[in-house]
């Protein structure tokens, strides 16, 4: 079936810089033929490789948002060999309203892919995203972070593929940790369907929690230049690591850690710090009763301290903490 997803800029123009962007279709009670719009641009300049460059999956995070949009405004076709297809906000009204999930129809738009084109709004660009514009791309980099609901020690991250090459890119986002995940949460993945149709995917989580900090930003848009030019997308010597990346991998259900009741959480391990077995990693008090003890959050293994929880009110069964363990992923 065709995609009802109208593109305003030609994506196969051999040379130039194109901003526009993507038309979806939707029905609201004040607009009839309304169109969600997505900016895109492609800037092209010759034979090389495609690189689509994503962020704004999550509408809560926003320093691939912005990383991108500076791209958007900064390069030239004359930057670049090969072809740059760029959407800094997948998801914009989930940008607008702060939030992880689209307004518009309630999904998680990393679990709508492979998609379908006569679904929601998500299902309708996921489709869109799967069909036409992942089979031009030879690179696939999707920005996340963790959102308002994770903090994230910075990284650059990717699921355990048999492609050392994706590996060597996601070292070049020059992140101190690498870090490889597993799918605990669901299936239909953005990055999944890309690997699936075999394309190199870069993924990140820059941090979490509301505050952006300077840091993350220079980090974010740094990285991100210096993939592009490990891709041989962007012109210019790529800088080499001062350290080896520290690649880290949480990939069983066990280093995810869910909050068992509701309360407040409380931070006690510091994020990147070493974790023995049986450490306190937090504590969720109840918001009601001071004179109960609170519950511990207890790391079940030696590793790292990756990602906790970002806001205080915890919900039973939100993830409250990950631990990654060392790992080598060229063995
Ligand atoms: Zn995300």
């Amino acid at each position: 079936m065709q995609s009802p997803v109208h593109c305003s800029v030609p994506l196969d123009a051999p040379i130039g810089k194109h901003p526009g962007h993507l038309a979806i279709p939707y029905s609201y009670n004040l607009g009839g033929w309304a169109n969600l719009l997505v900016p895109l641009c492609v800037i092209s300049n010759g034979p090389g490789p495609t690189v689509l460059l994503l962020a704004g999956n999550h509408g809560d995070e926003y320093p691939g948002q912005v990383a991108i949009q500076n791209l958007w405004r900064q390069l030239s076709p004359t930057d670049i060999t090969g072809r740059l297809l760029l959407i800094p906000t997948l998801n914009p009204p989930a940008a607008h309203a702060a939030t992880r999930l689209s307004p518009l129809d309630g999904r998680n738009f990393n679990r709508c892919f492979p998609g379908n084109p006569q679904g929601t709004p998500s299902e309708i660009l996921a489709h869109f995203l799967s069909a036409v514009l992942f089979p031009l791309a030879d690179v696939v980099i999707d920005l996340h972070t963790g959102g308002r609901s994770l903090n994230f020690v910075p990284c650059a991250h990717s699921h355990r593929v048999n492609n050392p090459a994706q590996f060597a890119a996601t070292e070049a986002f020059l992140t101190e940790f690498c870090f490889l995940y597993t799918d605990v949460a669901g299936s239909g993945l953005l990055p999944s369907e890309a690997e699936h149709q075999g394309k190199l995917v870069i993924t990140t989580e820059l941090g979490g929690g509301e505050p952006v900090p300077a840091l993350i930003h220079r980090l974010t848009q740094s990285g991100l230049s210096n993939v592009l030019r490990h891709l041989g997308l962007l012109k210019g010597p790529a800088a080499q690591r001062l350290r080896p990346a520290r690649w880290v991998e949480s990939l069983h259900r066990d280093d995810y850690r869910f909050a068992p009741v509701s309360g407040l959480f409380e931070a006690v391990t510091d994020l990147a710090a070493p974790v023995a077995p049986g450490q306190l990693l937090g504590r969720i008090l109840d918001l009601e009763d001071p004179n109960r003890p609170p519950l511990e959050i207890i790391s079940p293994s030696a590793g790292i301290l990756i990602a906790n929880r970002a806001p205080s009110r915890v919900a039973q069964g939100d993830c409250v903490a990950v631990i990654a363990h060392e790992t080598n992923p060229y063995a």
